[in-house]
């Protein structure tokens, strides 16, 4: 994506009926265009009333003119705004006097992209505006509003600068090999390198939890057959899902649920019951949970209460990655336990009944960093995700690297997880993410 400083002009509201609309033009030459079409220009950042008129001098509208010169202005450049009566005709009108007048449509997200060019905002606060315009729920809208203010941002910033002091320690050894020896003790830089390591997962799960308030929660039910699995499904999306019977390995196939927990999209995956069969199309479908499950961001591991706690942490352990699942203790109402929440990642229900769902659905609100009214919290995409982990085996290859006393693959490992740092604020980027990222965007902004 190039930045041709030429001057663009787009309607900045929703078109269709509506009291106001917002034609908006940044460039060069968007003050004299706005001269032309106002019959001269408002006092910088001052609203002025004005007739409107086209190219030709036919009036369109009476509105409000206002001028933000460059480069105190959203994009950096002269901005000038027309808030003029909505509707299909009247903004369109505006929009075709600034076209007339020499400017151009600006393409989707163009706006943003001259701002973050003109170093105005980063790539991870561009995102977040497209974040806050686009937010299902309030608490995305909050914290992708603190993205677009740099919360996310200034993390990153701080993750690059201690890379660039452990790079700074590791690359004086291979300039000044004579100091190698002592550089060469692995331990000298293990503080370093936890302590970044440390910053990194923090930021990581903080990341992964602002990706989950700006796209939802995906969620694996899976268990061994008969648990509840199918019955949770329905249990938790209201009617008929999936299939229940009585016989064991009924969900053959996987069934995707898409819900909505109070604005937080959440999309349930029921999974065929994991356990070992030789009917074949059973194990496809074990095969398709397995492969589901690790895609997921949670696992709800599913067991019978009278089966205990222990039974399913077993089981969940043997399937699951660490850190990925809660335990779910089904058919509470079978024993004399009281529902809800037993244990941080605990939760005892009744699929029949609907016993402790409440807390069960407080539980994935809370996953997803939705619950918590989450003062710090702000949004991330999958990318910024991507990035983080990408940087901590970076790192994690650095550290070994050390202590093989390879400093100079070491310094490239850190190099390499600096590149993939700082390509969440757009500082090494390709242009085609650029286009990916700016043409999302909707246009005008
Ligand atoms: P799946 O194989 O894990 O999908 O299990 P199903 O949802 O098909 O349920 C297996 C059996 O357990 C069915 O007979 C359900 O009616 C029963 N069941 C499921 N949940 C509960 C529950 O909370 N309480 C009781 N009493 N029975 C349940």
């Amino acid at each position: 994506m190039t930045y041709v400083q030429d001057t663009i002009a787009a309607l900045a509201t929703t078109p269709g009926a509506a009291g106001v609309a917002i034609i908006r033009l940044s460039g060069p030459a968007a003050p004299q265009i706005g001269e032309r079409i106002a019959g001269g220009l408002a006092q910088p950042r001052r609203a002025q009333l004005a007739s409107l008129s086209d190219a030709s001098g036919a009036r369109i509208d009476r509105g409000l003119t206002l001028l933000f010169p460059a480069p105190h202005s959203f994009t950096g450049e002269d901005i000038v705004e027309f808030h003029c009566h909505g509707g299909r005709v009247v903004p369109q009108l505006v929009l075709s006097a600034a076209l007339d007048l020499g400017a151009r449509l600006a393409e989707p997200g163009e706006f943003s992209l001259r701002a973050f060019f003109n170093d105005k905002l980063d790539l991870a606060q561009a995102e977040a505006i497209a974040d806050l315009v686009n937010a299902g729920s309030e608490s995305a809208a909050r914290a992708a509003l603190r993205s677009m203010e740099g919360a996310f941002s200034n993390h990153v910033q701080a993750l690059n600068q201690q890379l660039i002091a452990l790079r700074v320690e590791v690359e004086a050894g291979l300039d000044f090999p004579e100091e190698e020896l002592e550089l060469l003790d692995p331990k000298r830089l293990v503080p370093q390198f936890n302590d970044w390591r440390k910053q990194c997962t923090d930021l990581l799960s903080s990341a992964q939890r602002g990706r989950a308030l700006r796209d939802g929660l995906s969620v694996v039910i899976a268990g061994p057959p008969n648990a509840g699995k199918s019955s949770l499904l329905n249990r938790l999306t209201g009617y008929e899902a999936a299939i229940v019977t009585e016989i064991p390995g009924t969900t053959r196939d996987t069934v995707k649920e898409q819900l909505d927990l109070d604005g937080l999209p959440l999309e349930i995956i029921d999974t065929a019951g994991l356990r070992s069969s030789d009917d074949p199309i059973e194990a496809e479908g074990m095969r398709r949970a397995r492969a589901v499950q690790q895609k997921a961001d949670r696992v709800l591991w599913l067991g019978d209460i009278r089966e205990g706690l222990a039974h399913a942490e077993q089981l969940a352990e043997t399937e699951c990655e660490p850190d990925t699942y809660s335990i779910v203790l089904n058919k509470v109402d079978l024993s004399s336990d009281v529902p809800g929440a037993a244990a941080p990642n605990v939760i005892k229900v009744s699929a029949l009944t609907g016993a402790g769902m409440e807390a069960l659905v407080e539980h994935l609100k809370s996953l997803a960093g939705y619950a918590s009214g989450a003062d710090g919290s702000f949004t991330a995409r999958s990318r910024h995700v991507r990035a983080l982990e990408t940087a901590l085996t970076r790192v994690d290859a650095a550290e070994r690297r050390v202590e093989e006393g390879a400093l100079e693959l070491a310094a490239e490992e850190l190099r390499l997880a600096q590149e993939s740092i700082n390509a969440i604020t757009g500082e090494y980027t390709s242009d085609d993410l650029l286009g990916e990222i700016f043409s999302s965007f909707c246009i005008g902004k």
